[in-house]
């Protein structure tokens, strides 16, 4: 068993228990768009992520969708799905091309029941999305949209550990909740201050002290719950 996986849940646990859940795990590889599970719907598996980033996004009746979490090398894509039978009302997708270790629900939830040390670190886990899913519904409603997409390439970046991420412009207006026009509109003035560069449908984060600084306060509260996760539980 190699010594760390790269997921920092699954790095944080003891040997033992961590070797318990990688017995029944599989390694895959994830290209973007890959859809992980449906809206309203229990999956069959949950994925240790141990490179790229994950999505969550709800999509509305009527047409349209908005994203209202991100996941990366720090948790598990489906974790609510351990907490309770309720359905939740978002679907996860790949957002940056992932490498994973993926388990059935089944038998995660299984060890959930009898580990108190990973229905632990699960649990911080959930309370730091929670943290960053209070934060962001407050900011879409009351941030700008320049600051808006300033915190949230911070955040795609903080979870896939990469400058540079394949991002449509139709892809951030949805994940923003705003028109294509203004992610046209911001983006272009955040390359023009040279803190990113984006051609045919990369971007690529060049100063991420400049573009912290342009993000609204919201990045700095979501980025301390992430740093916050799974401090030595004997310190
Ligand atoms: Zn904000």
């Amino acid at each position: 068993m190699p010594a760390t996986t790269g997921n920092l849940l699954l790095d944080a646990l003891s040997p033992e228990l961590r070797e318990g859940i990688l017995a029944p795990c599989r390694a895959i590889d994830l290209p973007n768009r890959t859809q992980l599970y449906e809206q309203g719907e229990a999956p069959a598996y949950v994925y240790f992520l141990c490179t790229g980033v994950a999505s969550l996004e709800v999509a509305m009746a009527e047409g349209g969708s908005a994203e209202v979490g991100l996941t990366g090398h720090e948790g598990v894509v489906g974790a609510m799905h351990l907490l309770g039978p309720t359905p939740t009302p978002s679907q996860a997708c790949i957002l940056v091309q992932a490498t994973a270790l993926r388990i059935r629900l089944d038998d995660l939830r299984a060890i959930f029941i009898t580990s108190e040390e990973l229905r632990g670190r699960i649990l911080e886990f959930v309370q730091q999305q929670n943290v960053a899913l209070e934060q962001v519904a407050a900011c879409n409603r009351l941030h700008e949209a320049e600051q808006r997409l300033a915190r949230w390439l911070m955040m795609c970046r903080d979870r896939s550990q990469q400058d540079t991420m394949t991002l449509t412009q139709e892809f951030m207006a949805d994940m923003l909740g705003t028109r294509r026009t203004t992610v046209t509109l911001v983006a272009g003035s955040l390359q023009e201050r040279g803190m990113i560069s984006y051609r045919r449908g990369k971007v690529t984060i060049l100063a991420p002290a400049e573009l912290e600084k342009a993000a609204c306060h919201c990045y700095r509260i979501c980025n301390n719950a992430l740093r916050s996760l799974y401090r030595p539980l004997n310190a």
